[in-house]
């Protein structure tokens, strides 16, 4: 009596490779504290909110719509304080990059 089952079974196949690559929101982060410096105007302030969509951890609005510099924790990378200045319709938003010292 010689034999039996010998080899069989599934070898190989299964799903190899593919998935998605790449894609995604890619760099920024607060690399070494290079937010700029800002400063808001409250008095121009039309209470749109916009400054602190872009950037809730440096922008909130007060108990009267006008925008101030947010006290809570966190940082927004400087790109979105920039993107913050840029959407605010009335200008209230002033950067100033800290370069110097
Ligand atoms: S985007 Fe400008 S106008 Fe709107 S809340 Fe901020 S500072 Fe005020």
């Amino acid at each position: 009596m010689t034999g039996g089952t010998t080899g069989g079974g599934t070898t190989g196949g299964g799903t190899t490779g593919g998935g998605t690559t790449g894609g995604g929101t890619t760099g920024g982060g607060a690399a070494g504290g290079g937010r700029p410096e800002v400063a808001v105007t409250p008095r121009t302030c039309v209470g749109t909110g916009v400054c602190a969509f872009y950037a809730p951890a440096t922008f909130e609005l007060d108990e009267r719509g006008r925008v101030r510099i947010a006290t809570g924790p966190g940082e927004d990378s400087a790109e979105d304080i920039g993107n913050a200045a840029e959407a605010c319709p009335t200008q209230s938003i002033t950067l100033s990059s800290t370069g110097e010292r």
